[in-house]
């Protein structure tokens, strides 16, 4: 005599597998949130997060003990996230290879996150297309001291230029200091024609306005400004995926947010893990619709 399995309602996201255990335990001990507060922000934003994360090579910043014991950035599996963690072989300068992590699906958020996840970042290819860029990223990273109306000048500058020379481009707030400019590309070009392009647009805004821009990693050179990271743009680098909580105070996101919001908005933080109806409730707004998609090549190509 088998009991029938009772057949649970399918909720609107996927339900998944995968075990979150400890989820009493204090991840973000300023915003009192735990483990299973994160797991359940993910599962939650996983439809809306996945479209952008799915199917890239990622890295991950684990912090097992919280965010604010030690955390490290990791992007090999040393063999214990299970099923929804899948690996791909990447080559590398030696020649060698080495297997990398993606994941494509809600399963695969949460076992990271069972495995003391708190952010993921991503390459700008997909697994599919790796020596094949498809979004480019400038990361802006103010000096300290710096307000945040800077970086959001520097953001709306920014995409003024690159709609001048005919590229969409939409705005993230990275959760922690800064804004980055993500400009999605269709997968035609190299690694080199990628990065060449992104450092030449840097270092053009740095040479036109060298008191508000630079474009070198040089932090003495960075005094009062604000650094236009086009360094994210390189085969092998990864910048923070949209809708990833930061191992930060208070458990803020990465929000994607519309050029026109972004003016009303007083921090790179603005968003956190508590906000999970909001964030959804946004992502579905007209100020976010087709946010980080646009097919457009780099100009000249
Ligand atoms: P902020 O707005 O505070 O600058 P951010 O995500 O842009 O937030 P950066 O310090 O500018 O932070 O990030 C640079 C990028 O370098 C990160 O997004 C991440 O993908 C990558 N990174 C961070 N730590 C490491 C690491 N230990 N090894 C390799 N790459 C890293
Ligand atoms: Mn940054
Ligand atoms: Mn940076």
């Amino acid at each position: 005599d088998v009991t029938p399995e009772v057949k649970q309602p399918v909720p609107d996201t996927p339900a998944s597998d995968v075990t979150i255990s400890s989820r009493d335990r204090v991840i973000f001990p300023e915003a009192k949130a735990t483990k299973g507060d994160l797991a359940d922000y993910y599962a939650a934003i996983a439809p809306v997060m996945l479209p952008h994360c799915a199917n890239r090579p990622i890295s991950l910043v684990r912090c097992p003990q919280g965010r604010a014991k030690k955390c490290f950035f990791q992007k090999h599996d040393s063999g214990s996230f299970g099923d929804h963690v899948k690996h791909v072989p990447i080559r590398e300068k030696d020649g060698g290879h080495e297997d990398y992590l993606y994941l494509d699906d809600a399963g695969g958020l949460l076992a990271c996150v069972q495995m003391g996840t708190i952010e993921f970042h991503g390459w700008d290819s997909h697994v599919e297309t790796l020596e094949r860029p498809d979004r480019m990223i400038f990361d802006l990273d103010p000096d300290e001291g710096l307000c945040f109306e800077e970086v959001k000048k520097a953001a709306a500058d920014i995409h003024q230029h690159l709609a001048d020379i005919g590229l969409v481009s939409f705005a993230m707030l990275s959760g922690g200091k800064g804004v980055h400019v993500v400009v999605p590309l269709d997968p035609g070009h190299d690694w080199d024609t990628h990065k060449d392009f992104s450092k030449r647009f840097a270092e053009a805004m740095s040479l036109a306005e060298p008191d508000r821009f630079v474009a070198t990693m040089s932090k003495a050179k960075r005094k009062g400004k604000i650094f236009i990271d086009y360094l994210r743009n390189q085969r092998g680098s990864t910048a923070v995926m949209p809708y990833s909580a930061r191992a930060r105070d208070c458990a803020p996101v990465a929000a994607p947010v519309g050029w026109d919001e972004l003016a009303d908005i007083d921090s790179a933080g603005r968003w956190t893990i508590a906000d999970t109806d909001e964030l959804l409730a946004r992502a579905a707004s007209r100020d976010l619709k087709g946010w980080g998609f646009a097919a457009q090549v780099l100009p000249g190509l």
